[in-house]
């Protein structure tokens, strides 16, 4: 039998719905709406995108939404100088530095930019004392994507307390930070990467399998345990079409696609899996527009708590 389908697009809807009442009783309160600052520097495709995505979502739940762009060219001096006059400006709640950093800016350059982040503006959760806050299940302000996927569960009514919960994927953006959301919920939880040893038979003991991998379709039915849910985190752009042809059947609606735009998306969970999970997110349509909607709550949740 197919796998539910957990529809992220949707979710995401009512969860802007509930937030804008929120936005509005904001500005009514300080008159002034929360304000989200974005500092995009370079020009990749994919950012540009994503970055349009997030100030549409959160200028129409009616707060600020401010763009503010560098150069492919400029220094990490400039970024750093970008963020601090954001975080010395009293309309803007939230702060949000879009990765990857243009390469020029050396290595190190993002962590560095994070930093300088006030923690009190952090919305990407990403700043140490936030990740610290976290680990302590007191933070205000969580990494937007682990928790769009804990929102999306909750909705759903999937069980996380005593369930076993197993996640691929160990960055500080999305792997362990989904761990510990998923911890808080008293699940039991293990973590796996790229050392892990027999990893399709880890994953097999999940009832929740969260992949956030960056690998296309490498979660294959070997790693799934029958009935269990499967988060797919992973946005892989599959742009050849022998590549295409290893994912999709002929005659699928993502072989269609690809013969109309050249490209099309798939996560890090394989195709086959809907046979045998329970309920899995879709990629694009799941994961994606959690996150994105978790930026727009974080602008409102920090700027109650800047507020008080
Ligand atoms: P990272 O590259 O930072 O981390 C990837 C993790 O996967 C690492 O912990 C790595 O292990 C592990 N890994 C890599 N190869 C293997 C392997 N062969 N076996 C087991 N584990 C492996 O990626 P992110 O966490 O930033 O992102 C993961 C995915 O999620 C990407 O596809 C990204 O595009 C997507 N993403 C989607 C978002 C959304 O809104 N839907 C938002 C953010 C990310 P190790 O630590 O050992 O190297």
């Amino acid at each position: 039998m197919a796998a539910r389908r957990l529809d992220g697009t949707a979710v995401a809807a009512r969860i802007r719905e509930e937030l804008a009442p929120k936005a509005a009783a904001f500005a009514a309160r300080h008159g002034r709406p929360p304000g989200l600052g974005v500092v995009l520097a370079g020009s990749s495709a994919a950012s540009e995108i994503y970055v349009r995505n997030k100030l549409k979502t959160v200028a129409e739940a009616g707060c600020k939404a401010a763009l503010f762009r560098l150069d492919e060219s400029a220094s990490l001096d400039e970024a750093l100088a970008t963020v601090r006059s954001l975080n010395a400006d009293d309309t803007i709640d939230g702060i949000l530095v879009q990765s990857p950093l243009p390469a020029g800016m050396g290595k190190g350059a993002e962590q560095q930019v994070f930093d300088a982040v006030d923690p009190a503006k952090d919305v990407d959760g990403f700043h140490a004392i936030n990740a610290g806050l976290l680990v302590q299940k007191r933070a205000t302000l969580v990494a937007c994507t682990p928790l769009g996927c804990i929102e999306l569960l909750e909705r759903e009514a999937i069980p996380i307390a005593g369930r076993h919960a197993v996640v691929i994927g160990r960055s500080d953006i999305v792997g362990k930070p989904m761990a510990l959301l998923l911890l808080h919920r008293d699940a039991t939880v293990t973590i796996c990467h790229s050392r892990t040893t027999d990893l399709p038979a880890m994953a097999r003991q999940a009832d929740i399998l969260v992949a956030a991998i960056g690998r296309p379709g490498f979660v294959t039915k070997a790693f799934v345990k029958p009935g269990a849910t499967v988060i797919d985190v992973g946005i892989n752009r599959l742009d050849t079409a022998d590549d295409v042809a290893r994912f999709f059947a002929e005659g699928s609606a993502k072989r269609r696609q690809f013969a109309e735009k050249g490209s099309v998306l798939i996560g890090d969970v394989h195709p086959e899996v809907e046979e045998v999970a329970g309920a899995l997110t879709p990629v694009p349509g799941g994961v994606g527009p959690l996150t994105i909607a978790m930026v727009l709550r974080n602008t409102i949740a920090a700027a109650e708590a800047r507020a008080q």
